[in-house]
């Protein structure tokens, strides 16, 4: 599998037809900050991308290595996901294995979601929290 990332982020994407529905979709919903990184309106330091998501290095990182894993597909919070996203959810799964072996952090990283604002959750599109390169305490789920 490559990993190689094209020079804008919808390069390929927009002319592609899975991205066209996908970006019919995303037309619909409100824009998060992710869409608009999506259709590049506004830059990030992209990690990898494929057809169904984009990993990007968070702005304000909580770790030396923070990437985020965003699906494609505008899901607001994880608890909205169904079961026809299922395959999506296992993609976003394998795909962090895959981007902290890219990283060189796969023998120790964190995976966060956080769901609702009440979580921590601040921009409503499903995302991945990707850290490592940092202590963890084993007797906690939290960051520090
Ligand atoms: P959460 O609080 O779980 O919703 O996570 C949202 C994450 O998005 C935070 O860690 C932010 O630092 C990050 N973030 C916000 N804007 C950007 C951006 N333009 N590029 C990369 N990461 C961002």
């Amino acid at each position: 599998m490559s990993l190689a990332v094209p020079e804008r982020i919808n390069e390929k994407y927009c002319r592609n037809p899975f991205c066209s529905r996908t970006l019919q979709g995303i037309i619909m919903a409100e824009e998060s900050i992710f869409i608009k990184i999506m259709k590049g309106d506004i830059p990030a330091d992209l990690v990898y991308q494929d057809d169904h998501c984009i990993c990007v290095k968070d702005i304000n990182p909580q770790a030396p290595t923070h990437v985020l894993i965003v699906p494609r597909k505008p899901i607001q919070r994880l608890a909205d996901a169904s079961a026809a996203d299922k395959m999506l959810l296992g993609h976003l799964m394998l795909k962090a294995g895959d981007i902290a072996r890219l990283l060189g952090v796969e023998e120790a990283f964190r995976i966060v979601i956080n769901n609702g604002e009440g979580a921590g959750q601040t921009v409503f599109h499903l995302h991945l929290h990707l850290l490592a390169d940092k202590t963890f305490s084993e007797n906690s789920l939290g960051l520090n």
